[in-house]
């Protein structure tokens, strides 16, 4: 992890003892000095071998921000921690519920959900412990088209931040008969995490190629100047978790995402959508399956390779 973070908590912590003994020299108790959020304010996928390894961090502490009454079921949170478990080496996942007031939004743009994470996020790195927030949004994203199914269920905009519609996914949920809340809340948790280890060549490189490639609306593959496809941080193996059947508003997907438009340069490297985590579910349920959709041989091989289990 970053030096000047540790000697900054290490300041920081002897100041704090500094003030609660009474050997005092000098020092004025009031100047507590304000958290470094710095670490916690980088690109998704930056963090990724400090998630999965234990080099750094030992800890994972969790705060769910969720707008009242739009708290995620026990249910895909206890799922949830299992899969963090299964592919990181942290020995503790910690989970700190936070309700917030409604921001009283129609729908959010990405301006207004950093926003709302200044106001709302109290845990940052310290010591060894890694911290995460999740938001758990009364609102849809902006951009999102009902009519045509293209709906927003999660993103991930930093290496330790992400968003939950949640009120797109109950609504995404109600569509199906053998879908629960739980299955929609659980794989796109998994999924948008999936982002923040890295994945697809998004701060873990792959072993093997195993990127997709962005399309255009006609089904085309996209290419950069010098005539080569543009990957979409996804992954093109069937049946994966990480892979995204519908894939709209990427990184390189200029100015067809009203969320990658932000004032803080922030790269969204996926809008997982309704569309795309309903048919991963129905193909697995079709199936028998109970837990959410897993990762595939090549996103495990990738997230070995960079620290994980
Ligand atoms: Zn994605
Ligand atoms: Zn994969």
């Amino acid at each position: 992890m970053n030096k000047t973070f540790i000697i900054i908590s290490v300041l920081f912590l002897g100041l704090m003892l500094g003030c609660s003994s009474d050997t005092l020299d000098g020092d004025t108790p009031e100047q507590i000095r304000p958290v470094d959020k710095t670490a916690n304010l980088q690109g998704t996928g930056d963090s990724a071998r400090d998630l999965l390894s234990n080099d750094n961090f030992r800890k994972l502490k969790i705060e769910i921000a969720y707008v009242d009454g739009f708290q995620p079921t026990q249910e895909a949170m206890n799922g949830f921690v299992s899969y963090l478990k299964e592919r990181t080496f942290k020995e503790e996942v910690e989970l700190v519920y936070q309700a917030v007031q409604s921001p009283d939004e129609e729908s959010l743009t990405l301006d207004e959900i950093v926003d709302l994470e200044d106001k709302h996020r109290t845990v940052y790195n310290e010591d060894d412990t890694l911290a995460i927030y999740i938001y758990f949004a009364d609102a849809p994203a902006d951009g999102d088209d009902l009519e045509e199914g293209l709906v927003t269920l999660g993103a991930v905009y930093r290496n330790t931040s992400m968003i939950i519609h949640e009120a797109t996914v109950r609504r995404l949920a109600d569509q199906s008969f053998f879908i629960s809340d739980a299955d929609v809340e659980n794989t796109t948790l998994n999924h948008e995490f999936g982002h923040l280890f890295g994945l697809v060549n998004l701060g873990t490189t792959p072993i093997n190629d195993h990127e997709d490639v962005q399309v255009d609306e006609n089904g085309e593959a996209e290419t950069d100047a010098r005539g080569n496809p543009i990957g979409n941080n996804h992954c093109s193996v069937q049946g994966c978790l990480m892979r995204a059947e519908l894939q709209f508003g990427g990184p390189s997907n200029k100015g067809a995402s009203l969320l990658s438009k932000n004032s803080n340069n922030l790269v969204v490297p996926c809008r997982l959508s309704g569309a795309s985590v309903l048919k991963m579910l129905e193909n697995h349920t079709s199936k028998g399956l109970a837990d959410p959709p897993g990762l595939d041989n090549e996103c495990l091989l990738d997230l070995a390779s960079n620290g994980g289990r």
